[in-house]
């Protein structure tokens, strides 16, 4: 394994430990669902944990890709469970969330590639907790017709996420399996089906990117009208997956920020810890007010 630079003091967070992430961990828990926050080992748990904020995965904990920066494990899927969007919807409603994240693995497995069961989830979503609003992070639908991502967008989230990951150069090392362009389009298509659906993309840093890469994909972005940005650093969540090939300082994060506010995004989060759903529902009141 290639030798890691060590963690800067801007990375390192609290362990989780409050009333409020004890509470929402017990609510998870006693409605038998998976959560990225702890597949993926994120470090800002504690934080969105003890407001409550948590973003489900759906469709199981095994995945079809084996993404190289992710800690899902990769197998034969499970067969959907169609109790699953009552029990997200329950728990939605528990936790009293104002602004909902869900997500799922990949389902290369399935036809459709998962998105009745998302629509589904998103119509329980509505009927049990009508105030909620409700975010979308999809899978990229790559073996499925077109149909697919627009029985997503017919059940009418609110914000439509699909993460580009990192810059086209690395997609061979990072995201095998995946398509740089057709992610792209995939976010372009829910703009043209419907113009109203704020959309949404993310990519981490710190794999290797250059800044012009960085850049780059800032005005594809741009290009397919996505309105909203989010750049992390990648952390490595085993020494067997892809390696940390730096630490981005906070500074160049600022300026990330900068550029992309310039190339046109109504909303930019670009920080070491930012995550596809950190401060989500923050970020999407300042989206609608954009
Ligand atoms: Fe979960 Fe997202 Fe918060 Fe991380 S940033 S703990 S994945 S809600
Ligand atoms: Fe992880 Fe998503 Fe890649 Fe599956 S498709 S390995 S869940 S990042």
């Amino acid at each position: 394994d290639q030798a890691q630079p060590r963690k800067p003091a801007w990375i390192r967070v609290k362990a989780p430990s409050s009333q409020g992430y004890k509470d929402t961990r017990e609510i998870l828990k006693s409605n038998r669902l998976h959560t990225v926050c702890e597949e993926a080992g994120c470090p800002n748990v504690g934080e969105c944990w003890s407001h409550g904020h948590a973003t489900m995965m759906i469709m199981g904990e095994i995945c079809t890709r084996g993404c190289t920066f992710c800690n899902v494990a990769t197998g034969r899927p499970e067969a959907l469970d169609p109790f699953e969007p009552g029990r997200v919807a329950d728990a939605v409603a528990k936790l009293g969330l104002r602004h909902v994240v869900l997500t799922s693995v990949d389902r290369d497995d399935l036809e459709d590639g998962g998105a009745e069961h998302f629509a589904q989830t998103i119509r329980a979503i509505r009927h049990r907790a009508p105030e909620a609003t409700i975010e979308v992070l999809t899978p990229d639908f790559l073996r499925c017709g077109p149909a697919a991502l627009e029985t997503v967008v017919a059940a009418r989230p609110d914000v439509f996420n699909h993460n580009l990951e990192t810059v086209p150069g690395l997609y061979p090392s990072v995201r095998p399996g995946a398509r740089y362009f057709h992610s792209l389009r995939l976010l372009q298509r829910v703009k043209e089906i419907d113009p109203d659906m704020f959309t949404k993309s993310g990519i981490m840093v710190g794999l290797g990117e250059t800044r012009e890469a960085v850049l780059q994909v800032m005005d594809d972005m741009r290009a397919a009208d996505i309105d909203f940005l989010t750049i992390g650093q990648y952390l490595q969540p085993t020494p067997k997956h892809h390696a940390v090939a730096r630490f981005v300082t906070p500074e160049e994060f600022k300026s990330y920020e900068t550029a992309a506010l310039g190339k046109g995004f109504s909303v930019v989060s670009a920080t070491p810890l930012t995550r596809s759903s950190y401060h989500a529902g923050e970020d999407f009141a300042r989206l609608r007010a954009a």
